[in-house]
């Protein structure tokens, strides 16, 4: 069993993932969102697309057995296992215009996109080049007939996990989300694990 890594509350790193490897995502105590974007590690402008891995499983509702595509529609991560079958790879990574929209009487925080950009900084990307993050946990269901979204607390519980397999070499980014309606009200860490 490979080192857990815990990524503290309202935080994030990056890291490679080696075509072949095995990420665990882990919501130790339950009810937390982690963000995950994944870039081509020999070439950062090639990144993870929600439109085109919409487009190819043919539903929003993502989970083992599915393919997370890049821009250039290839393979970047096959979900291989998931204990909770209800993520988001709808909306954007919590940030400062974010917080003031929703949350204007709470001190203002970067949220996953400013501690996404830090993270990433050092493979060479840059603010304009995070999309849409695969929102691992994050509950937001939709109204078929309306089109409504909104935005529940994780249905998560300590130690459930999402597993993905590299389908290529990547820089991953990873947070433990930051804002408050995502994660039932409080800050909690995440774990991974690379095998
Ligand atoms: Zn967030």
């Amino acid at each position: 069993m490979s080192e857990t890594i815990e990524i503290a509350p309202r935080s994030g790193t990056a890291f490679r993932l080696l075509a072949g490897q095995r990420l665990t995502v882990i919501d130790p105590r339950g009810v937390q969102v982690a963000d995950l974007l994944a870039y081509n590690a020999e070439d950062v402008r090639e990144v993870i697309s929600s439109g085109r891995t919409f487009d190819y499983a043919e539903t929003i509702r993502l989970t083992a057995g599915h393919l997370l595509y890049s821009n250039r529609s290839r393979p970047m991560l096959a979900i291989v296992e998931d204990t909770v079958g209800r993520h988001d790879f709808l909306l954007t990574p919590c940030s400062y215009d974010t917080f003031h929209h929703f949350y204007p009487e709470l001190p203002p925080h970067r949220g996953c996109f400013g501690n996404l950009a830090e993270a990433l900084a050092p493979y060479g990307v840059t603010e304009d080049m995070i999309p849409v993050a695969f929102n691992c946990f994050m509950n937001v269901p939709v109204d078929g007939a309306t089109g409504k979204l909104e935005v529940l607390p994780p249905t998560s519980r300590a130690g459930d996990h999402l597993t993905l397999e590299a389908r290529m070499d990547l820089i991953i980014g990873l947070t433990a989300c930051s804002a408050p309606a995502s994660n039932g009200g409080s800050f909690k860490p995440i774990h991974y694990r690379v095998a």
